[in-house]
């Protein structure tokens, strides 16, 4: 089993209101993030392990159980308020039922709330970790003074988290804002794991661009990609950005692609949604004006109104995801609410 393998005080240790605190898990393709946040939202402890991409569900949450009691050490769990857990999945978010995880593949059809909650014997709350970025984007980031914003991780995937009057929206299920899977070209392109040809994903998410270098160069295109990754199949976002820095065609190409299909997906979210605020996170984002220039002219190109709408970039990244799933708590403690937003 794995065990917290770092523990340090992030914050100085303030003497707030402190009798009541909230944990924080993010759980990711490849780490698991903790926090134990006092109840201004400060956060006291924080601790990480790799995620067990083979582990079974109730491994995987036998060992999240075990790294929270560790995290709380003397707190008492009376003074806990509740768990909140980010987590890359499609989830029942009524049921706090995982149907399926991207990138840990066996945790699927699985009761994780119920499982996590009566593990610890204490409230959990159970999200998508996108939604509970967004959440702490809108507390503590970039999305600060915006009520209604979109928090959009343009990384290994593309998807959305939508935030209305200061609420996250998840829709009939769960999954409001999974946007990505939108059909832009119907039946043409490459194949998304969300089962479709031609979604948003599939023309302009980091993996995907990367699919379509490979084809591309397969197809007897040149690039010095392959050369400087040391292989095709070791290209990734990093290695296009440098190519294109080197002035080369077909990073060019593929970042032409990008960029052209981000900005009719913005563009689409806002006269879906007229939503003016759109938070970037996620890898990608650290190509900056490389990224954001052509997005924005391509969105121009299509918007005829005059009215400000802002592409920012995200704040919270370094634990913007343990945040979000501790924001999932407060949110709920601050509403009262059990209702499905
Ligand atoms: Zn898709």
């Amino acid at each position: 089993m794995l065990l917290v393998n770092r523990e340090k005080t992030i914050f100085r240790y303030k003497m707030f209101n402190m009798d009541r605190f909230v944990i924080g898990i993010d759980v990711g393709g490849t780490k698991t993030a903790y926090g134990l946040l006092n109840d201004e939202g400060v956060l006291l402890r924080s601790a990480s392990h790799a995620s067990d991409g083979e582990a079974s569900p109730e491994t995987f949450f036998d060992c999240i159980a075990a790294n929270v009691e560790k995290l709380a050490g003397d707190v008492p769990k009376e003074s806990i308020t509740g768990v909140g857990l980010g987590m890359p999945s499609f989830i029942l978010y009524d049921e706090g039922y995982i149907v399926k995880t991207s990138n840990l593949v066996k945790i699927r059809n699985f009761p994780a709330l119920k499982y996590l909650s009566e593990k610890l014997s204490l409230p959990v709350i159970l999200d998508n970790d996108a939604r509970a970025a967004g959440l702490a984007e809108h507390r503590h980031g970039a999305g600060r003074g915006f009520d209604k914003m979109l928090y959009c991780p343009v990384s290994t995937g593309i998807s959305s988290a939508l935030i209305i009057q200061g609420k996250p929206f998840r829709g009939s299920y769960g999954w409001a804002g999974e946007t990505g899977h939108m059909i832009a070209t119907p039946g043409e392109g490459v194949e998304c794991g969300c089962g479709n040809r031609g979604c948003f994903m599939s023309w302009c998410s980091g993996s995907m661009i990367v699919k379509h270098i490979k084809q591309w160069i397969t197809a007897g295109e040149k690039t010095i990609m392959a050369e400087m990754a040391g292989g095709i199949e070791k290209i990734d976002s990093i290695i296009l950005e440098a190519a294109y820095d080197r002035g080369d065609p077909l990073a060019e190409k593929a970042l032409k692609q990008m960029t052209h299909w981000l900005g009719i997906w913005f563009y689409n979210l806002y006269v879906s949604f007229n939503v003016n605020c759109f938070i970037l996170g996620g890898g990608l984002v650290n190509m900056g004006e490389k990224l954001f220039g052509p997005l924005r002219r391509i969105f121009d190109e299509y918007n005829h109104d005059e009215k400000p709408v802002y592409f920012k970039t995200a704040e919270c990244s370094q634990h913007g995801g343990v945040l979000g799933a501790a924001e999932l708590i407060f949110t709920e403690s601050r509403e009262n609410l059990n209702d499905v937003w």
